[in-house]
């Protein structure tokens, strides 16, 4: 009887080990389950399913020029599973380890007379597999990756198979169109065209990105330069696995390939926090912020709302959660000073932000966004301290912002670079453009007070 092969978040064919593992065992019945139930409020969000529609879509594709077909299910993965096993007479099903508390939860609940048997493939190593001289994991980013970097290189990539051997009879698929993935609401995602999911714009990406790879260190804080990858959605859903990305990287040992690679080590460390504390995404890192007055209200709701829309009055924040909403995507420079400005200058809980993320963001990804929130806030396992409090204006100014301020707020196109940066804190006198929901200084002592009083 035919294998099934349950992708998830590896949407690919090139070095997948799992696939290749099923065509080993003969015919091969590849499965894609929409599971909206068991990662409850993590389920997948509104951007990502537009991606999801196309990536599905290259996958289907590709799957058929090599004989075989991409079922679809929508419902529980693991009732599905069971279900198609039953329907086919299938005993066993490959996948690649994925590490988000809800697909061990499925895993756990697969009947035990199926066989499931997973294969590395999404990561440089397995997280567990990073341990000290006393086979303890690794909390802090720095010691981790010097370890990380101990199993590298990683192992060969290996070939697309030619042919996927299909199975006698098909098991009934839905029709994708049906699951309506697609965005409906019109201001929303008008810059998502200029992405191409899917396996072939992974690699045409990477290949683009490749030959720029040597100024990245020294361009990739300025969000005015297109000087990083944006292959963060290609990696999550797994369209290119970050081993075949290791080795077309090569060997060379300049400062823009040695950072970049320290970048997949960042991505690789957020799965390591996840993979030893599940509830990262949900629960503070550090447990003196369980009391903290973080703002609640009518008040906080609606510097929330001002904040998502790109509507605080401060130019660098707003043309970052501006471009997220129209491009599903934020330069990393960016997004570290917007969550910084919800959670310090506004006291907003640091959740509320990352859920934000995860609705709008493309490249969502569990434990990048839950390790970065984290990280910024102050809350997390590794984090800087709380009363580190970064300034927009100053940010602003050492990475050259104005142009992209320019670009993403229309209201704001007129101004020079030093009337834009002087905007962040006071009133820009630009017509339609919001004051600042609050000054900096304030906003600084508010945060430092509400800090002292959680501290004792
Ligand atoms: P490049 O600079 O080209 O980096 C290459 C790859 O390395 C990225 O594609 C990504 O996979 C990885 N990477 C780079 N920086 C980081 C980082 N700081 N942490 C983890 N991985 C990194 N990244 C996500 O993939 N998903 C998220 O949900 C996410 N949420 C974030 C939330 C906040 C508040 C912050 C500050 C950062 C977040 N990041 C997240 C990390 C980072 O901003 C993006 O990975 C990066 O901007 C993606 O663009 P790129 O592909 O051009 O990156």
């Amino acid at each position: 009887t035919a294998s099934l092969l349950w992708l998830r978040q590896d949407l690919r064919v090139h070095d997948h080990p799992a696939l290749l593992a099923a065509i080993a065992g003969g015919a091969v019945i590849p499965v894609f389950i929409l599971d909206d139930e068991t990662p409850g409020t993590w389920k997948i969000g509104a951007a990502q399913r537009w991606w999801l529609h196309h990536s599905l879509t290259a996958l289907g594709a590709s799957l058929k020029k090599r004989g075989s077909k991409l079922i679809l299910r929508r419902g529980a993965a693991h009732t599905e599973l069971a279900r198609i096993a039953r329907e086919t007479g299938s005993r066993r099903i490959h996948a690649t380890h994925a590490y988000e508390p809800w697909w061990k939860h499925s895993e756990e609940r697969l009947p035990t007379d199926i066989a499931l048997v997973l294969h590395d493939g999404n990561y440089l190593a397995a997280p567990d597999s990073i341990v000290n001289g006393q086979g303890a994991r690794y909390r802090v980013f720095t010691p981790w990756y010097r370890r990380l970097l101990d199993h590298m290189p990683p192992t060969l990539p290996q070939a697309a198979p030619d042919a996927v051997p299909a199975p006698a009879s098909w098991p009934r698929s839905d029709d994708l169109a049906d699951w309506d993935l697609l965005p409906t609401r019109p201001n929303w995602a008008a810059g998502f065209g200029a992405w191409c999911p899917g396996e072939k714009g992974a690699w045409r990406a990477a290949r683009d990105w490749l030959d720029a790879i040597g100024d990245y260190k020294a361009r990739r804080d300025y969000p005015a330069q297109p000087a990083t990858s944006r292959l963060s959605p290609h990696l999550h859903f797994g369209e290119i696995s970050p081993r075949a990305l290791w080795h077309a990287i090569g060997e060379r040992d300049d400062a823009g390939a040695e950072s970049y690679r320290s970048e997949l080590g960042w991505r690789e460390h957020g799965i390591n926090l996840v993979d030893q504390m599940p509830d990262y995404a949900d629960r503070n890192g550090r447990e003196l912020f369980d009391r903290f007055a973080w703002r609640t209200g009518a008040d906080a709701d609606r510097d929330f709302a001002a904040w998502t829309r790109g509507r605080t009055g401060y130019p660098v924040v707003d043309a970052g959660m501006r471009e997220l909403w129209q491009t599903g995507w934020m330069h990393n420079r960016v997004r570290m000073v917007t969550a910084s400005f919800l959670v310090k200058h506004l006291l907003i809980d640091w959740r509320r932000g990352e859920r934000w993320f995860w609705d709008t963001l493309l490249d969502a990804d569990l434990g990048s966004n839950a390790m970065n929130w984290q990280y910024v806030a102050g809350t997390g396992v590794d984090a800087p301290v709380f009363s580190r409090i970064m300034s927009p204006l100053l940010q602003c100014e050492r990475f050259a912002m104005a142009d992209y301020v320019r670009a993403h707020v229309p209201e704001l196109a007129h101004l020079s670079d030093a009337e834009i940066a002087a905007s962040h804190g006071r009133d820009s006198g630009a017509p339609g453009y919001p004051e600042p929901l609050i000054g900096h200084e304030a906003a600084r002592a508010r945060a430092l007070a509400a800090w002292e009083a959680a501290r004792g």
